[in-house]
């Protein structure tokens, strides 16, 4: 999974996770609480929706990827779009961990790039070392053998490497011989948390 937003849902008001994948989206005002939907937010707020097609409400902000994330784009002029409490009256402005885009008169929406790490099989060819172990990562399917489908290779004994990819970018093995991604408490690279399924370290509710 990689960066999502934090939006929180118009039924009930908990914060849920937008994924945020490789198109642009719109932030959506998807309708006034005061037709007769339960408030999700303080009385009197618009709740916001991740969509990727016109027509799915009033669009009031654009996320569209950049070159190492993402980037928020005021669509609503006026509207009172602010990143982290500052105005955004135009232009681009590349998204940080954790920024706080709020439209007026909606709940906030928090942008996070922190990735849940994921075992699969290493998609390149270019044979890295990896950090912890020190030994090449091969391309292929993941240790468990449930990568290998399509591409008629069913027959293949070909036994790749299974691999964690770290938010950092740099990836360990993780195969039952080779746990090298959760061996240690912590990436050697980065330091972020090397558990696997814990679900996000951070989220709004923290704030
Ligand atoms: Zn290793
Ligand atoms: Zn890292």
């Amino acid at each position: 999974m990689m960066a999502h937003v934090w939006i929180r849902e118009q039924v009930g008001g908990e914060w849920a996770v937008g994924s945020l994948g490789d198109a642009a989206v719109s932030l959506c005002s998807s309708g006034r609480t005061d037709t007769g939907r339960p408030a999700g937010g303080a009385a009197g707020e618009l709740t916001l929706a991740l969509a990727e097609n016109q027509g799915e409400g009033e669009p009031v902000a654009t996320l569209i990827p950049v070159a190492d994330g993402w980037a928020v784009i005021a669509r609503a002029a006026g509207d009172g779009l602010r990143l982290n409490g500052w105005p955004l009256a135009v232009g681009l402005r590349v998204l940080r961990d954790k920024d706080e885009l709020v439209v007026a008169g909606h709940s906030p929406v928090f942008y996070s790039d922190e990735a849940l790490p994921l075992v699969e099989p290493y998609p390149g060819d270019d044979d890295p070392r990896c950090p912890r172990c020190r030994l090449a990562i091969h391309k292929g399917d993941s240790a468990k053998g449930d990568g290998a489908k399509g591409d008629g290779a069913k027959g293949d004994s070909a036994k790749g490497d299974g691999a964690v990819r770290c938010g950092c970018g740099i990836w360990y093995h993780q195969t039952d011989e080779y746990p090298c991604f959760d061996y240690g408490e912590s990436c050697l690279t980065c330091g972020r948390s090397t558990s696997l399924g814990s679900g996000f370290s951070w989220s709004p509710e923290e704030l």
